[in-house]
């Protein structure tokens, strides 16, 4: 299955903040989610990491 492990940090203040995994064939690009960040207490923009 083409499934990878991926790390969402937020836009805003970098940090890694979820790990989710992404199906490669739906997904080719980065993967961006908008979700909630912690440590902004609000809702931002989550890129894929390495
Ligand atoms: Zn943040």
């Amino acid at each position: 299955m083409p499934r990878d492990r991926v790390t969402l940090a937020c836009t805003e203040c970098k940090r890694r903040n979820y790990i989710t995994d992404k199906n490669k064939r739906l997904t080719p690009g980065r993967l961006e989610k908008q979700k909630y960040c912690r440590f902004d207490r609000k809702h931002t923009l989550h890129r894929e990491t390495r």
